[in-house]
């Protein structure tokens, strides 16, 4: 047998299973080792990680409380801001920060995208889901009939955007991706179509850009 062309693959670490409409990945049991399969010793393992975490921020904020005290608080190093989200929002957070996604929309409302599969082959959380449908105007030839993104699963790196070659889809800066269901947060194609406030029911509307227009 020629090993060139029947490669013995080492068993992939991560498995996944294409489960009503929605990919699952999980860590393969077999590349698990006795340590992680002990189980106990990993939560110890992520309670220290949290722990460690937690005491230098409190360290920080005490060292600042002393510097605070002084009179000299913008001296002083500060520990991180825990914010109480969904009620309080951070003030610091950047004008260009990624996070929901819109499609663009051509004049007629159509979507833009011509589903050429570029963002969903970038993407490298595999979150992008499309079907093609024939364009009736032999001019854009393919259409999405669907087209699902799991905001679950999505790292918001932004390749999707960057990989669109006719600008069909955008990150806006609206990071309110958190539900109480998981269906919820699949967002279809109409959803992302919903962008647009002259054409939707209010809980669908966010922000974005203006859509590319011809
Ligand atoms: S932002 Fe990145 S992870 Fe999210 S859908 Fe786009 S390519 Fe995928
Ligand atoms: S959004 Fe852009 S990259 Fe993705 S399928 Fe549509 S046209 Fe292609």
């Amino acid at each position: 047998m020629n090993p060139l062309l029947n490669p013995k693959l080492p068993e992939p670490a991560y498995k996944e299973e294409f489960t009503a409409g929605r990919l699952f990945t999980y860590r393969n049991p077999s590349d698990l080792t006795l340590w992680e399969r002990l189980y106990v010793p990993e939560v110890l393992r992520g309670l220290s990680i949290t722990g460690s975490i937690f005491f230098k921020n409190m360290g920080l904020w005490l060292v600042w409380l002393g510097y605070w005290a002084r009179g000299r608080a913008n001296e002083a190093p500060r520990g991180a801001v825990t914010v109480y989200y969904p009620e309080e929002e951070r003030p610091d957070m950047t004008k260009v920060n990624r996070g929901k996604h819109i499609l663009t929309q051509r004049l007629n409302g159509e979507p833009q995208c011509v589903a050429c599969y570029m963002c969903a082959t970038a993407c490298p959380a595999w979150c992008i889901h499309i079907d093609a449908g024939e364009h009736p105007d032999p001019a854009i030839e393919k259409y999405p009939v669907r087209f699902d993104i799991e905001i679950d699963k999505c790292i918001f790196c932004g390749y999707c955007e960057e990989a669109c070659p006719v600008d069909a889809i955008r990150l806006t800066t609206d990071y309110h991706t958190v539900d109480y269901l998981r269906e919820r947060m699949v967002y279809d194609r109409d959803y992302l179509l919903s962008w647009n406030p002259t054409k939707v029911q209010q809980e669908h509307v966010y922000p974005g850009g203006e859509p590319r227009r011809g």
